[in-house]
């Protein structure tokens, strides 16, 4: 992000328009709603130019050729003049009083940027491309524009207007976040949108009453209760959240994350939503399972909507069921929303289909390592009936893997299909028998969570292989690792 979005407070401040045609009116018609003083310098003015000045008491015209001192004392000028000399001294004399200069369409000549705007004053969005695509732009303000109620604004004046009283009568902020939940999205805000400003103020009367009592009621069953959301965060492409897993991130009060969860996605929740990381690293530093429960559990007491994000889908191969028990011992709500699991990413990253009619009527999702075995004895009872299956949490193991298959005796010229970082920018795929996995794995590199498919052929299933997909040569890739050098 090279251009960083503010709002610049312009109450009482000075801005300067250098220019009097059409490119310094188009600047006007949006700096007119703004409560700055606007001096707008030029030897002639467009009428409308002349027009808004007479209108708006804030306006200042200076009917004559800009002089380097106007710069004097401004918060932004703007090089509007359509002439490059002009807008050059403008600049220049910007720079000597320390004041941000915009000269209109030209992105290299610019302190600051002005985006565009959604307007529903005081509610306002900004969208800005940093010049790289204005039609981008363009669209998602038409989209915004139909998309928010015209009388927004009303809302977000009303919202001004009753934030003291329930400063004063909620002292809690996470009851206070409840009640402007319920307040901007129910009866109160179709209210405030309809105009009915009566109407809405007997509902805000009596929908604060009944939020107070409901606190007041001593009873622990009364209590706002805390939950635990189990949210699939998918295989790391935030595209491929679900739209119930970006509602649950917005309404999280704290966030229990896990390393495998892409942080782009976490950017979707509440930035006062707390963030709990309890990143298990394969090999590395971890929090104990037993840690992670009970940081559940004391966060859903203390009456927080609590999301466990977890990586792919929460169901497989997430260890939810400790979690799951932990807090259903202790009475607290719990919902699972599931995601998108690696298999399933890695699959559409290879176009390789999991199932195939006539042929593959099952495909097995397994993990490498169960607590005492390395793949276990159903994986060659699998092979050996021709079964697929996608391995979870595979590469690291991958020598052992191949040594464990060897000694039972499988086809080693099984066709295994690595999908490394399915979904994400780094993503890479690579195939390679069975009895070369190791020496691919170490030779490609391959370090990044990753599914390996055994027992998928795209020969078997008439397709073309991924056009990205690299096939491991064991005479033209030396692992690096026995580089001699
Ligand atoms: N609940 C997760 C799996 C957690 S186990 C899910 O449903 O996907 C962690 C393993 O998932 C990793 O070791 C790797 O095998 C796999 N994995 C997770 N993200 C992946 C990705 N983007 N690409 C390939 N494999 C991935």
């Amino acid at each position: 992000m090279r251009y960083f979005p503010i709002f610049l407070d312009l109450d009482k401040q000075s801005v300067l328009i250098v220019g009097g045609g059409e490119t310094a009116l188009q600047k006007l018609r949006l700096l007119v709603k703004t409560q700055a003083h606007i001096f707008v310098v030029a030897p002639s003015f467009e009428p409308e130019i002349v027009e808004l000045a007479k209108r708006h008491a804030h306006i200042n015209l200076m009917e004559r050729a800009f002089d380097p001192q106007d710069a004097h004392g401004k918060r932004l000028i703007y090089g509007a003049s359509e002439d490059e000399a002009i807008d050059q001294l403008a600049q220049n004399s910007a720079q000597k009083f320390n004041v941000l200069f915009n000269k209109v369409d030209v992105p290299k000549d610019c302190d600051f940027i002005t985006p565009s705007l959604v307007d529903r004053d005081p509610i306002t969005v900004a969208i800005g491309t940093e010049g790289t695509a204005p039609l981008l732009a363009r669209e998602i303000k038409a989209k915004l524009d139909q998309w928010l109620p015209a009388n927004l604004g009303a809302l977000g004046r009303q919202a001004q207007a009753i934030r003291p009283l329930i400063l004063e009568r909620i002292s809690q902020g996470r009851d206070r976040l409840r009640l402007w939940e319920r307040l901007l999205s129910g009866p109160f805000r179709s209210a405030v949108l309809e105009g009915d400003e009566a109407k809405a103020d007997q509902v805000f009367q009596d929908e604060i009453e009944q939020f107070e009592q409901s606190l007041n009621q001593t009873s622990e069953t009364s209590k706002p209760k805390g939950s635990v959301t189990f949210v699939g965060a998918g295989p790391g492409d935030p595209d491929l959240l679900t739209l119930k897993a970006l509602h649950c991130l917005q309404g999280a009060d704290v966030l229990v994350v896990d390393r495998l969860v892409n942080q782009q996605v976490l950017d979707y929740a509440r930035r006062d939503a707390t963030r709990i990381h309890v990143g298990k690293q394969a090999g590395g530093p971890s929090h104990p399972q037993e840690e992670i429960n009970q940081i559940l559990v004391r966060e859903a007491l203390s009456g927080a909507r609590v999301v466990r994000v977890k990586g792919g889908d929460p169901n497989v191969f997430g260890r939810i069921q400790e979690e799951l028990a932990a807090c259903q011992l202790m009475g607290i709500n719990v919902d699972v929303v599931p995601g998108i699991s690696a298999a399933q990413a890695a699959s559409a990253a290879a176009q390789l289909p999991l199932t195939f009619r006539g042929q593959h009527r099952s495909i097995t999702f397994i993990t490498a390592a169960t607590k005492d075995q390395i793949v276990s004895s159903d994986v060659i009872a699998f092979m050996k009936a021709g079964r697929p299956f996608a391995i979870y949490m595979g590469v690291r193991l991958a020598g052992e893997i191949v040594k464990s298959l060897q000694t039972a005796g499988a086809d080693m010229d099984t066709n295994v299909i690595i999908v490394e970082n399915a979904s994400c920018k780094n993503e890479r795929l690579f195939a390679t028998p069975l009895k070369h996995l190791h020496e691919a794995v170490e030779g490609f590199e391959i370090n990044g969570p990753s599914i390996l498919f055994v027992g998928l052929s795209y020969d078997d299933m008439g397709l073309m292989p991924a056009t990205n997909l690299e096939q491991f040569e064991a005479s033209n890739v030396v692992p690096l690792n026995r580089q001699v050098s």
